[in-house]
């Protein structure tokens, strides 16, 4: 599953060059030329980084980040704002009130990248295809291995899935309802207690390593991965 990054951006010419080198570098993408289209799109799939122009016909991309910002579903989403040498100074200077980072025009696609990068592994250590390590268990997004104090952990995708998100976010609880959210994705429609099923398949898995009960129930609320036990 490679990362996904919606582009709003009216410009035709600059729409093209960042699909060419965003796709060049792995991303998946997709492309938008307002809010209107770029919020249908995300009610579709929510992406996992939002690159966004701030002079758009019809709502400006700050007017949106806003929106985005508000609304429980978005409020994490990672957002760049692309803007122009034009816009004013102060204006710029409280941007980071509502966006991740911000580049300005013209920028250079490695620049830009690199940007990208980091903020994905600010907001969203899973997408950043990074190594990830929680007390004793480490997990490796590119090869797919998950070892536990060095011997492997057999996992099935969609646990390995889950754990990489639990891993991403150690110590923090989550809901069976975000959990199906950010690891199933939001469109798919499976029930909650299947979510149970997979836990326990994860914890069956850390077993044979004695490190089962790092994945732990918090009754009324959902799940978390202990940092340490
Ligand atoms: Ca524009």
């Amino acid at each position: 599953m490679s990362t996904s990054i919606l582009v709003v951006e009216d410009e035709p010419a600059i729409q093209e060059l960042l699909r060419l080198n965003l796709e060049d570098a792995g991303f998946t993408v997709h492309t938008v030329a307002d809010a209107e289209s770029a919020q249908a799109q995300i009610n579709a799939a929510l992406p996992d980084l939002i690159l966004l122009d701030w002079m758009l016909p019809g709502q400006s991309g700050l007017a949106f980040a806003r929106i985005l910002r508000g609304d429980a579903r978005t409020r994490e989403l990672p957002i760049i704002m692309v803007t122009a040498r034009s816009d004013e100074a102060d204006r710029i200077s409280g941007l980071e009130a509502w966006v991740d980072d911000y580049v300005t025009k013209p920028f250079s696609p490695r620049e830009l990248k690199a940007r990208i990068k980091t903020v994905l592994r600010r907001r969203a250590p899973e997408s950043a295809q990074v190594s990830l390590t929680v007390g004793a268990l480490t997990l490796d997004p590119i090869t797919h291995r998950v070892t536990a104090d060095g011997s492997p952990v057999e996992l099935g995708p969609t646990e390995f899935r889950l754990l990489k998100f639990f891993m991403a976010r150690p110590e923090r609880v989550h809901s069976r309802t975000h959990l199906l959210d950010q690891v199933w994705g939001d469109h798919v429609y499976i029930e909650e207690r299947t979510i149970d099923v997979h836990i326990r398949r994860l914890r069956r898995a850390l077993e044979p390593h004695g490190i089962a009960q790092m994945l732990e129930t918090v009754r009324g609320s959902g799940y978390r991965l202990a940092a340490q036990k």
